[in-house]
């Protein structure tokens, strides 16, 4: 592994059932994603982008080859040490926000930091510079009910953000939002990480959106490659 590498991918199969009547999503992909950079991964619905980010983020088990997430082969670690390593490392974004409602902004974006067991009044403080740098300081008590689509998914980006991941894995994180939202979004999505330093795998079906990362690769037949 080159010393500049975050999370990677060798072999990487996953094939649902057996036999004759087997899915075959993913069959043998490789990756492989350098420290800060941004890696776009595209490919039509239902060509297994999700399946391959769950695989990344060590939520679901190959049925062939390895991940590494900074220099550690998940197969390797047991259920406890793969969760450990995936709340310190990664951070996660879905086409939904999955905000906690009955909280505001500002709890739910302090909420990794809580958990963590940092003190109330400094996580409170992180989760109010993360919201603003994300253009929501002036939504910091608004309970997401209160907020647009597009600033609910910069609250989101706020939350997977405020741990300062070494990655993150955003899943069509833009994909309910209208192309002008979609694009700022986007945009302080990877002006965020880029400030934090933090590496970003994007799932995207919009190659405009695909076109702002670093690097593109396409998904298609279960094999990844440069697009
Ligand atoms: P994408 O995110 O690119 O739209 P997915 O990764 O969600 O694609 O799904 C890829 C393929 O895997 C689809 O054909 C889907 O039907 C299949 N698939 C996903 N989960 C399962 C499952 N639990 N059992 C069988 N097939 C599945
Ligand atoms: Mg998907």
């Amino acid at each position: 592994m080159s010393e500049n590498e975050v999370l990677s991918c060798v072999g990487l199969g996953r094939r649902y059932g057996d036999g004759p009547g087997a899915v075959v999503v993913l069959d043998g992909v490789a990756m492989s994603v350098g420290r800060g950079e941004s890696v776009a991964i595209v490919g039509a619905s239902g060509s297994g982008k999700s399946t391959l980010l769950h695989l990344l983020g060590g939520l679901d088990k190959p049925t062939a080859g390895t991940v590494r997430l900074l220099g550690r082969d998940f197969s390797t670690l047991s259920e406890s040490e793969r969760g450990h390593l995936r709340n310190e490392s990664l951070g996660f974004v879905y086409q939904f926000h999955h905000l906690l409602p009955e909280f505001s902004a500002q709890e739910n974006v302090a909420m990794p930091l809580l958990i963590r067991r940092m003190p109330r009044e400094q996580a409170m403080a992180k989760a109010a510079e993360m919201l603003t740098s994300v253009g929501l300081g002036h939504r910091l008590e608004h309970a997401p009910g209160e907020l647009s689509g597009g600033e609910r998914q910069r609250a989101a980006i706020a939350r997977a953000l405020v741990t300062e991941p070494a990655c993150l894995l955003a899943d069509e994180p833009t994909g309910n939002l209208d192309r002008h939202t979609a694009e700022t979004v986007f945009d302080v999505m990877l002006a965020l990480r880029q400030r934090i330093g933090t590496s970003v795998v994007i799932v995207t079906h919009d190659p405009a959106l695909a076109a702002r990362a670093d690097r593109r690769l396409t998904l298609t037949d279960g094999v990844l490659a440069e697009a």
